[in-house]
């Protein structure tokens, strides 16, 4: 009786996530109860009239029946007023799921109660059970509840009505087949909710679990993209990925008759490093390194890391001095930047070659302009930046 309306029993018997699934019943219970509370409402109102425009009735039995069918739609037609605005206002404040399921069950019990009712009293003039039928197949079908709570519920509405038949109908055939069948329905009506419980519950879990699988591929292609466009080391773009984008940026610049410019670095005796405070410190130089260089960087530009200590910088919109100046930043940045390593503090100088394209270059010329100013870099004493043909 426990697991709708308090979350803790869920926990520990069910796999995680059925908290959340149940919460979620919860919520199109809610919307279904509000809208049968409408329809509810309509047909017994309807009820109401017919029993109100029909003949007077004949016997003081048929007469008693009137009143109680009338009594009994009314009342009902209150109570699903009532149940709607609850539904609609625990709707609308996004109340408490144990709330929620608590309003639901209340209002399918007294619910089928109340076609229970219906039935009672017309054995006074007709043998049927058809109220017992609709309430215990709307039950089963609308919402979806434990079925262990609506055990209790279909238990205590089949007795109760089986004990009442006995109240209203005379005839020992018509009341034994009637009890009969307020069994038969019940019980049916049991199954079926049951049968939709657990097979719902079973398609959410699916859904998922498939769900979470897509989301791991997702995320198992957007790593593998990574893998295949950057640099393990350095996050920085890989030598395949960034001439690619270089391209399509160089033909964008030339079509546009846009500035675009390269520039290439190269840490001054990095094998120093490695040498002297082993290969892991030079790793984590590396790391620095692309992040410093990223950071002066706007968003369209490119870096790349093109060898082992090597970097490629491209700069969209930018012309050759403005790029020179980029570099010299950079390079006064580096040559000032302490790299904690352990409990030792490294620095290093870096070389730099800068080159501009012209509405004829390829990436190739570029590339080799800026080696060659690099080289000029590295000539000249390292730690210096050269512009090529400069
Ligand atoms: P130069 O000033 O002439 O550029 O001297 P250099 O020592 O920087 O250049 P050289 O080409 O002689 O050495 C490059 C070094 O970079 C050698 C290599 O061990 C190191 N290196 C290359 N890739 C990696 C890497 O991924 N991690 C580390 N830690 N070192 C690397
Ligand atoms: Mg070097
Ligand atoms: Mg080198």
């Amino acid at each position: 009786m426990t697991s709708i309306v308090t979350t803790a029993p869920l926990a520990s018997t069910h796999p995680s996530g059925f908290g959340d699934m149940v919460a979620e019943f919860h919520v199109q219970n809610l919307r279904h109860l509000r809208f049968t509370a409408m329809v509810v409402l309509v047909i017994n109102l309807l009820h109401i009239l017919i029993f109100l425009m029909a003949e007077p009735p004949a016997t003081a039995l048929e007469q008693r029946w009137h009143w109680g069918v009338v009594t009994t739609h009314a009342v009902m037609a209150v109570f699903m007023v009532v149940s709607g605005l609850l539904a609609h206002a625990q709707l609308r404040s996004s109340g408490s799921a144990p709330a929620s399921g608590r309003l639901v069950l209340v209002v399918a019990a007294v619910g089928l109660a109340f076609c229970c009712l219906l039935a009672v009293i017309d054995q006074w003039v007709t043998p049927n059970i058809t109220p017992v039928m609709v309430g215990s197949i709307c039950l089963s079908l609308l919402f979806l509840i434990p079925p262990r709570q609506l055990l209790w519920v279909y238990g205590v509405a089949c007795v109760a009505t089986i004990g009442a038949l006995g109240l209203t109908q005379n005839d020992p055939a018509l009341l034994l087949n009637n009890r009969v069948n307020v069994l038969t329905i019940m019980v049916m009506g049991w199954v079926l909710a049951r049968l939709l419980w657990h097979k719902t519950v079973e398609r959410v879990q699916l859904q998922r679990e498939l769900q979470a699988s897509n989301e791991q591929l997702r995320r198992q292609e957007a790593e593998l993209r990574e893998l295949a466009t950057h640099d393990p080391l350095t996050r920085a773009l890989n030598r395949r990925a960034f001439f690619e984008r270089g391209q399509f940026l160089l033909q964008v610049a030339q079509r546009h008759q846009r500035p675009l410019a390269l520039i290439a670095i190269d840490l001054d005796h990095f094998k120093h490093i490695n040498d002297v405070h082993g290969h892991p410190a030079g790793d984590a130089v590396l790391r620095r390194v692309a992040e410093f260089v990223s950071s002066h960087l706007r968003q369209s530009d490119l870096v790349a890391r093109y060898g082992g200590e090597e970097f490629m910088v491209l700069l969209p919109d930018t012309d050759l001095p403005s790029a020179q100046a980029l570099a010299e930043k950079l390079r006064a940045g580096l040559a000032n930047t302490p790299f904690p390593w352990e409990d030792r503090v490294l620095t290093l100088t870096s070389s730099f070659g800068v080159t501009a394209s012209t509405p004829v270059s390829t990436m190739d010329d570029l590339y080799a302009q800026a080696d060659k100013a690099l080289y000029q870099a590295k000539q000249s004493g390292r730690n210096r930046v050269e512009v090529w043909g400069g």
